[in-house]
Formats: C-alpha cells, structure tokens, sequence
C-alpha cells in the first residue's frame, strides 16, 4: 500500500528509513514521488563526435586480455584495447583489479568515463558488460542526505515499483490525458525514474508539470471562489450618474485600458462577493486616476474610501491631489505617523463618525485605535511593500471592503498567476496617447562630468534632475553618507550655478517634504537622493534621472526609478551609470536602453534573476514545484490554469464522474482553513 511506511520495501531496514526520512520520505507513496533531481545520460556517439576532456560513453569489443600494474601501496592500473568503429582504443580502469576476470578478450563491453581525444584513451569511471541499451543509458541521480547512496535510492525505488505501481491512480480525467497526450500516472512515475529514453522523460515531465499546475490553480481558484463568496451582501450602489460626470470632469477621456480596468472593479463593487484585486500598471498609466473613480463610486453609495500608500510624503501627495480632482464632492482627511495629538484626535474622530469620506495614510491608518464608520473601499497602492498582516488588519477595519491592490512594478503573468493566484487581476497595458517616450542611455562612470555638464544645458531651459546615488547593500547609513559625498561633489562642480537638493531615508518628515516641495516648485535644479524617490512623487519639471550604479538594481527598480521623469510635455532622459562586470549586467543595461514597457521590461528581469528574487527575500509567496518550472513551462500554466478556470465554473469536479479522483485529492489536501485571511 502507498501509505506504508518504507520499511515494508525490500531491503529497507531501520536504519535506511532513519536516513530516508531525513529526506522526507516516510511511506512508499513518499519514495515513489521522490524524482532524480537530474539524470547522467550515457549516449553513444560516434569517435569523431567526442570532445576532449569530457565525460563519454563509449561501446565496443575488446581486443586482448587486459593487463593489470600494481603500483604504490594497493593501486593497481588495468589496461587493456577496445574496437570501436574500427578503431584500436584504449581504455585504462584505476584500483579495479578485480574486473580483470570478468573482462574477456571478444566481449562487448559499454565503458563511460573520461576522453583524452588526443591519445584515444578512455579513463573508466563505469563499465557495464555487453552492449548498451537504453534503459541504462539515462542514469536517475537524486539528491541525497548522509550516508544514503544513489545506488540505495535507486534500488529501494525499483523495489517499491515492482510491489505498489499499480496502487498508483489516476488523477486526471481520461480525456485530458488523450488530448495532451500524457502518460498514465503509474507509468509517468516509472519513468521519471527509470526512463528508457529521452522522449519517454520528456512525457513523464510533462505529463507531471500539468498536473502539479493543475492542482495549484485549482487550488488557487477554489480558494479565490471560497473568499469572494465567504462575504455577501457588500454590494455598493453607486450612482452611475454622477459617475459619469465626475469623469467627465477630468481634463482627458480614459483611455480603453482605463475604461476596462474600471469596468471590472464597477463590476465587483455591485456585487455582493467582497472584492480582492491587482490593478497592475506601468507608472503613469493612469491608475490613479482609475482609482480616483472607484473612491468616488463607493462614496456615492453612501461608503467611506480608504488610500493606504508605503511612505508619508506620497500619502501627502496624494492627499493633495485627492482635494484637487474632488474638490468639494469628498471630505477627504489624512492619516500619517506625522499627524499626531489633537490633530490626530479630530482626524480619527471624524473618520469614525463618517465626516471623512476618504482617509488617505500610510499604515498609521490601520493602528488599532482607528476605527472606520463604514468602510466600502480600500485602496493598497504599491502592494508589494506591505506585509500580509497589514493587509489583513485593513480589511479587518471595514465590514468587508472591496480591496484593490495597485502596482506600478509590473508583475509577469507567470508569477502574477501562481503568486496572485487567490485574486483578480486587472491590466493596464496602454499609455494615455501623447507622451513621449523617455530616452535612455547607458554610461560608464567616467563619463560622469559630462552628464553633469548636460544637466546644467537642461537646467537652463528649466528643466530639473534627480542624481539617485551609488547603493550600498543592507546599509542605510552609507547610503546617506553616499548621498551627502555626491551632493558635496555637485555643489563643487556647479559652483552655484545650480541649486543642489538632497534627500535621503534619514531626513525627517518635514525636512524630507520641505525638498520635494522645493524641487517640486522649481526652487531645487538637482535632486541627489537616495532610492527613497522610488515611488509615486510627482514632479512634473523633472526631465533627467541619472542613477549610479545601475547594476546593482532589479530592472524593474530602475524602470520604476526612470517613471520619475517622463512626467510634462517636456522630452525626458534616463541615464544609468553602469559598469556591469558580466554579461548578464551588459544584458540588462541593453535592456533598459531598449524598452520603456514595463511588462516587458518585467519578464526579462524574472529570466535574468528568476522567480525566487522577483519579489526579494521577504515576501516571495510562490509555491515550489517538484518537476514544473514557472518560467520554462509558461504555457503549461497558461493551459493548466484556463482548465482549472473551465473545471470550477461549469462545475465539473462536483458532477462529472471522472473527476471525482481528483475532487477527492483537493479535499485532502487544501490548505483553506489556513489561508481564509
Ligand atoms: P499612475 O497612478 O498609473 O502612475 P496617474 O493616474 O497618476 O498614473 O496618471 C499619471 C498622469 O497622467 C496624471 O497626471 C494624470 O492626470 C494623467 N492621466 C491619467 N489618465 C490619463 C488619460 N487617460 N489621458 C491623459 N492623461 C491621463
Ligand atoms: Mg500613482
């Protein structure tokens, strides 16, 4: 039986099992699923085909009874010639006397080891008698713990198949298997271990990255499905007349990817189901402005809104810009660390007997003694910055807001489909027509005075720049000292004739809000910062972005650093100071210099660094696959999601008899209780 513990294989003691469960396997389930962490091929190739110095596998008979040197103290050479394509080669086997006897003149013998092309010589690291065949062609090697062998695994493995494979059953319906052409689950898991051929492999894995996707999305969905439907009676009605006007009002026409985005969210704040929902898209794209409408739409129906954003300056900002689209249509209040004693009194006051329609704060907004009246509509933005309990503790404010989760980082599909499984996204992909596309260039360091001396051109036209300055890992302190080095350096080279700002994480509120309203005003030409202008602040008189250091940032970083600029009718400049080492760091200057599209820009940082930095070390949120890959096997999850998608709503996994195996798996084995934050 499957749930067995290991010790009922043959040849599994107490001591082995010790060992195995090291590794996490326990039952006879657990070894079989256990798969090679990778395979050592031994493929014949022809002699002209094999490369010096590498690890090869040749076949062939041996010409002459092999000669045995003892040399040293119990070393012992054995030599001896093999025909291969004719061909006298030689083949020498160091401290295996003993494979003397068994190595006859006439046999055909399959030898693996290292090539030395120059001399026709074979080092044997392994022989096998007789010719090679498939099976042992492919080699399963799995990742070990102490004193397990391969050999043991190995062993333990094809016992445990020759006994149970057949309690192995099938999860997935006949008909997925027919039309994706995938192997059986019993046969697939023979196979991953013991494969007979290349082709064989490929199916197995593929057959096994499907259904690990398919599980996960199902698992995802159902989740999604069970949160949004766990809240009812949260629907808001909105006035959509006043809707209408209020847009109306702006001094654009949403774009069509605005339009749908809203369209979506409209559609979750009418129904009853909470909503939970990623509004992605690239810096400027115009999300605000889309949530701007929603915050309108939810106090239309009598409902208080909410703007949780990661830092007080860009709670200040959008603080003000909230006033000046809504004007007198919404009492709009803020709520910082900065906002404090009687003033935060009368602030947490009015909030709770509703004078506030909309709260604008940074996570000071959901301290425990803030209290909403009626919360309908919160905004997160920048998602990724905050942590899963601040989240929580926001939705825990209101009944049961509709929460709306927004990012400028572009999130590739993949992870935005296997990190942000459990929710809804919403795209927007289009750029309000009419802005130009900022320039970008790519510069060494030495370069430096002459990106000063074409800023000080610019600033003549009034035009304004930030100098984000070099980056010192996991020190904020010199990172300051950085900060204050290159204003100095500034301040010496311009002499004057350019007024220098600085702004770095240690400033307080006021100091920090002072600068960006005096670079804001045009009262500061050069801005050298630390990364803490990252996010949101507007300035609109800002054309150039030079940034030091440019390969040690994520793409997506210094794309999110580069939407600083681009911001007036004005044409904008990015500059990356970059002397990147390899040429993965060459790679992604290129990249930059190429593509102002963040999606794109996104997807090429997750190859270059791969889905476990995506997110950085804190908060990455992604599953971890036995046999699929995110990001080769893209369009596995692509189809494994758009089934799991169809599975849940036509209802399939509760009346189709064929999917009852695989209905009674995700009952066993969900984790929604956990997760129903
Ligand atoms: P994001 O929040 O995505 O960075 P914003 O909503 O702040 O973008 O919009 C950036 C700028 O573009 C703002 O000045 C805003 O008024 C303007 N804007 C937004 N939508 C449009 C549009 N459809 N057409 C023209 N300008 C727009
Ligand atoms: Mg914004």
């Amino acid at each position: 039986m499957l749930s067995d513990p290991v010790t009922t294989v043959k040849g599994i003691g107490e001591k082995f099992a010790a060992d195995l469960r090291e590794m996490g396997i326990q039952t006879v389930e657990d070894l079989l699923y256990y798969f090679p962490n990778r395979y050592d091929v031994f493929e014949i190739r022809p002699l002209s085909e094999l490369i010096h110095d590498d690890k090869v596998t040749i076949e062939g008979r041996i010409l002459h009874e092999p000669s045995l040197h003892f040399y040293g103290k119990k070393k012992s050479r054995l030599s001896f010639n093999v025909e291969v394509e004719g061909v006298a080669v030689k083949a020498v086997m160091f401290n295996r006397g003993f494979a003397k006897k068994q190595l006859n003149p006439g046999d055909t013998v399959t030898l693996t080891g290292k090539w030395d092309a120059h001399r026709l010589q074979i080092t044997v690291a392994q022989y096998k008698k007789g010719p090679a065949n498939e099976q042992t062609a492919i080699q399963p090697m799995y990742s070990l713990k102490g004193d397990v062998t391969n050999y043991k695994v190995k062993k333990a493995v094809r016992n445990a198949i020759n006994t149970c494979l057949d309690d192995i059953t099938e999860l997935l319906p006949e008909r997925y298997l027919d039309s994706y052409k995938l192997p059986d689950r019993a046969a697939a898991v023979s196979t991953m271990h013991f494969p007979e051929s290349r082709v064989d492999l490929k199916h197995a894995r593929r057959r096994f990255t499907y259904e690990e996707f398919l599980l996960f999305q199902l698992k995802m969905q159902l989740l999604r499905k069970i949160k949004r439907e766990s809240t009812t009676g949260n629907a808001q009605h909105y006035e959509a007349a006043s809707l209408n006007a209020f847009i109306s009002s702006f001094p654009f026409s949403l774009t069509q990817a605005q339009q749908k985005a809203l369209n979506q969210i409209l559609a979750d704040m009418k129904s009853s189901y909470r909503m939970s929902r990623l509004l992605q898209g690239d810096v400027g794209s115009g999300k605000t402005a889309v949530a701007e409408v929603c915050l309108y739409a939810s106090i239309t129906a009598g409902k208080q809104g909410a703007l949780m954003v990661p830092t007080e300056i860009l709670a200040e900002q959008h603080f003000q810009s909230l006033n000046n689209t809504f004007g007198d249509k919404a009492s709009i209040v803020l709520l910082t660390g900065s906002v404090k004693g009687k003033k935060r009194k009368e602030t947490i006051q009015a909030i709770e007997n509703h004078e506030a329609d909309i709260v604008v704060g940074t996570h000071a907004l959901i301290q425990a003694d803030v209290q909403f009246n009626d919360l309908g509509f919160a905004i997160v933005d920048e998602q990724h910055r905050f942590g899963v309990e601040q989240r929580r503790a926001l939705r825990e404010k209101g009944l049961h807001p509709d929460v709306l989760f927004m990012t400028a980082t572009p999130i590739p599909r993949t992870l935005a489909i296997t990190a942000f499984g459990d929710m809804d996204v919403s795209v927007i992909d289009e750029m309000p027509s009419g802005r130009k596309a900022i320039e970008t260039y790519w510069a060494r360091e030495n370069t430096f005075e002459r990106i000063l001396q074409f800023i000080a051109k610019r600033a003549e036209q009034g035009e304004q720049a930030y100098v984000i300055c070099p980056l010192i890992e996991e020190s904020d302190k010199l990172d300051i000292q950085n900060a204050v080095d290159l204003y100095h350096q500034l301040e010496e080279f311009y002499s004057g004739s350019q007024r220098i700002g600085l702004m770095h994480g240690r400033l307080t509120t006021d100091e920090k809000e002072d600068i960006m309203r005096q670079f804001a005003n045009g009262d500061v030409d050069v801005l050298v910062s630390t990364t803490v202008v990252e996010v949101g602040v507007n300035v609109t008189g800002a054309t150039i972005m030079v940034i030091y250091d440019a390969e040690r940032f994520g793409l997506s970083q210094l794309h999110q650093l580069r939407g600083r600029v681009g911001r007036g009718e004005k044409q904008s400049y990015c500059i990356l100071i970059a002397d990147p080492k390899g040429e993965t760091g060459k790679e992604r200057m290129r990249i930059m210099t190429e593509t102002n599209n963040g999606f794109e820009l996104s997807e090429q940082d997750l190859k270059l660094r791969g889905p476990g930095d995506f997110f950085g070390k804190k908060q990455s949120g992604l599953p971890e696959f036995k046999v699929a890959d995110m990001i080769h096997d893209y369009r596995a999850l692509e189809t494994a999601r758009r089934d799991a998608g169809e599975m849940i709503e036509n209802g399939m996994l509760d009346n189709d008899p064929s999917f009852q195996p695989l209905q009674i798996y995700l009952e066993n084995n969900t984790v929604f209780h956990e997760k129903l934050d």
